[in-house]
């Protein structure tokens, strides 16, 4: 995260070690690399509709009785607005008036010629979020949501080891409480907190937090409020400033399924929340600033039709399209990508290991190469 006020010098093909020796960075990599840090955010079934243009009044109708018109609710009444620039910033404020126009840059906007997408023909959750931890999509074999051990071991694994970081480094904390299964091979080897899992050993405040967690219930029975996760996260960064964090928000997929289109867009704004809280955090920590890569992405789509938005998975056209927010001190593009080749949900893995100078695509030849229109300065 955090930004990137100088341009680093380019031109100059450099092969530098990092602390496992057997691992060089990508050819081409920055000279200097100076991010030390990594964070990955997922918001789950995020359609890019909303990301990029807000509240979709044809999507809220339909979620409305006959009688009810769409600018007498609430939701409309919060993130309405007449364009989707201005749209987005209503729902998302952090996000676009801090994070992109200042910091990042974001990927997928159809009509800005930029595309992201899923390479599973899954298009569901378990095998999405493999995608992006793996590298590659294995179809055949992951193919679908249940409690089951991933077969792989993940980047967030390979990082650990290659950076010899303790376990409490190397943080997940997800909403969904399958992330248990998916975010490691060998169990264990990660700090992973997911679903209703309380977390231990950070004093009183957060014991009240780990009993409110239990207490809250959702409407769903595998999944905790994305409030608790975030701040359950918050406690173990400022403990012990992972260099690798993984938080994997739910509630945009589960209130989509569930017919809820104003409580989706509560939940990115609540979402956007966390951003501006999380980000605070790490401008005010030196081990953050300016030295922190963020990638801010989606498992899948969704339809893209007020009769489909709900919806996602292989026969729902719109559940490949995804998007991708980039920040980070060596990535120097700004706002929204144009008249770019189309990037992938596999690319990610090989992208966060290149930001730390690692090459991912050594060990795991099928992984998705780093993404190269990061590099274009
Ligand atoms: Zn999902």
């Amino acid at each position: 995260m955090l930004p990137a006020a100088v341009l680093i010098a380019v031109g100059v093909l450099v092969r530098f070690p990092v602390s496992a020796g057997s691992v060089s960075s990508q050819p081409g990599a920055p000279a200097r690399s100076r991010t030390e840090n990594v964070v990955l955010i997922t918001l789950d079934g995020a359609r890019t509709q909303e990301i990029f243009g807000g509240l979709d009044l044809d999507v809220l109708r339909t979620t409305l009785p006959k009688d009810r018109m769409a600018e007498q609710t609430r939701a409309y009444e919060r993130y309405w607005a007449a364009t989707p620039e201005a749209a987005r910033v209503k729902l998302m404020p952090f996000f676009w008036t801090v994070i992109m126009a200042q910091h990042g840059s974001i990927a997928g906007n159809l009509a800005r010629g930029s595309s992201v997408r899923v390479t599973n023909r899954h298009r569901f959750s378990y095998p999405g979020y493999a995608e992006l931890l793996l590298g590659e999509a294995h179809d055949d074999v992951i193919d679908s949501n249940d409690k089951r051990r991933n077969p792989y071991p993940t980047v967030l694994e390979f990082l650990k080891q290659t950076l010899h970081l303790d376990k409490d480094r190397v943080a997940v904390f997800a909403s969904w409480d399958t992330f248990d299964w998916i975010v490691e091979h060998d169990a264990g080897t990660i700090a992973s907190n997911a679903g209703f899992d309380p977390y231990e050993g950070a004093g009183p405040a957060v014991d009240h937090v780990n009993r409110l967690q239990s207490e809250a219930l959702t409407p769903w029975d595998g999944a905790r409020h994305d409030a608790y996760t975030f701040e359950l996260a918050l406690a173990h960064v400022k403990r012990f400033r992972p260099r690798v964090l993984y938080l994997a928000f739910n509630e945009t997929d589960d209130w989509a399924h569930d017919g809820r289109y104003d409580r989706v867009l509560d939940a990115l704004h609540a979402t956007d929340g966390y951003l501006r809280e999380l980000w605070s955090v790490m401008q005010q920590d030196d081990a953050y600033r300016d030295r922190t890569a963020v990638v801010i992405t989606a498992d899948h789509g969704r339809g893209n039709t007020p009769a489909d938005w709900r919806d996602h998975g292989s026969k729902i056209a719109g559940a490949e399209q995804i998007w991708m927010a980039f920040a980070g001190p060596d990535w120097p593009r700004r706002g929204e990508w144009r008249d770019s080749a189309t990037i992938y949900q596999n690319q990610v893995a090989a992208t966060l290991a290149q930001s730390l100078g690692i090459d991912y695509g050594q060990q795991h030849p099928n992984a998705g190469r780093p993404i190269a229109q990061l590099r274009s300065r």
